[in-house]
């Protein structure tokens, strides 16, 4: 794998851009890439595209320069895709990868499909933003940089917590945090903290969960009529599918929310077996085995039941897996006593 330099060749103008509704991993990695160009590259021109990221993610530097939508004119030499599962999740500048001669896309989803002039897709990566980091000469980070980076992998390790986070990760974060960043408050600032609001619309999705699945699966809905009532956006509802995780005998969360008539968000969480990603591409969706997200169109109790459908046949895939590894183990202890 090259460093970034070896794909600046005869390039001048870069867009970065991530996916739709960015979270901490793709801001952090679009603006650590973003802080390492402007920063060790000064002839070159850089924007970088995202659609609204949420306020939190202000205090990176150059937060003020992200943009939101280009202009009718704007060419690029060089696209850089990050953290954006499939081409489609692209927004705000979906039409630059058919009009940009070279797009890079570095990325962490085993959804993601490819076919950009280049792909480094990782799916044993914590994050994009530990992706990106292997780009990167180490030396040339700056304090600020890596507050964005170290960022990206806090949050989509669920603060260094998922099987995702490996020993590699681990020492990717040392090397940012060896940079000075006051890496406790990214944290709490960033992740924990939740506004008022915010945390009325997780005690009312919690309170309205139900169980089924024998306890193994939860689900949440949470109306368009009920985001008006506590005036809140999608935004702030991120961290309601990991809350909902949480719940002990689970080993699937499914929150839903009503992004328009007959319509729902769905983002899915599993603990141990359960591959939501399967689940989400049933429904054009994607992501990871423990985390992934569709769009589903109807009325949410056939969203649901069209979900359960597909949790059913995984569910008894393992059981008849645990059935076969159990066969085996007795017959090993039976040949064991003859
Ligand atoms: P979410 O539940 O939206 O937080 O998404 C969980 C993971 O699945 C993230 O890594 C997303 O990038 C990915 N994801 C969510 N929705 C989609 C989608 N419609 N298509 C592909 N990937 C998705
Ligand atoms: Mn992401
Ligand atoms: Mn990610």
């Amino acid at each position: 794998m090259e460093k970034i330099a070896a794909y600046l060749e005869n390039v001048k103008k870069i867009a970065i851009a991530g996916h739709v509704h960015p979270d901490g991993d793709c801001v952090g990695s679009c603006m650590g890439l973003y802080l390492y160009l402007t920063e060790n590259f000064p002839g070159l021109d850089v924007e970088v595209y995202l659609e609204e990221p949420r306020e939190v993610f202000s205090f990176l530097k150059d937060f003020d320069q992200i943009r939101s939508s280009h202009d009718a004119d704007a060419s690029f030499d060089l696209l850089i895709l990050l953290d954006i599962s499939s081409r489609d999740r692209v927004g705000v500048v979906q039409d630059l990868i058919d009009s940009t001669g070279k797009v890079l896309c570095l990325d962490h989803h085993r959804t993601n499909e490819g076919a950009y002039t280049w792909f480094y897709n990782d799916p044993e990566a914590s994050s994009t933003a530990e992706v990106v980091y292997r780009f990167l000469d180490p030396e040339k980070i700056s304090e600020k940089c890596a507050e964005a980076l170290y960022m990206g992998i806090a949050h989509d390790t669920g603060i260094f917590q998922y099987q995702s986070c490996s020993p590699e990760t681990m020492c990717v974060a040392a090397s940012l945090m060896k940079k000075g960043i006051p890496y406790t408050w990214i944290i709490d600032r960033t992740y924990y903290q939740k506004s008022y609001a915010e945390n009325q619309i997780l005690g009312r999705a919690l309170m309205e969960s139900f169980l089924f699945f024998d306890g193994k699966v939860i689900v949440s809905v949470i109306r368009e009529r009920t985001m008006k009532f506590f005036g809140v956006t999608p935004k702030d509802m991120d961290g309601i599918v990991s809350q909902l995780r949480n719940t002990i005998g689970v080993e699937v969360a499914v929150f839903l929310y009503e992004t328009e008539w007959l319509e729902y968000k769905v983002s899915m969480r599993s603990k141990d077996y359960i591959d939501v990603s399967r689940i989400a591409a049933v429904f054009g969706g994607g992501g990871h085995v423990r985390a992934a997200g569709c769009t589903v169109q109807g009325m949410h109790r056939d969203v649901i039941n069209a979900i359960a459908r597909e949790l059913d046949i995984q569910f008894r895939e393992h059981d008849a897996q645990m059935r076969e590894e159990n066969d085996e183990k007795d017959d090993e202890r039976n040949s064991e006593c003859l």
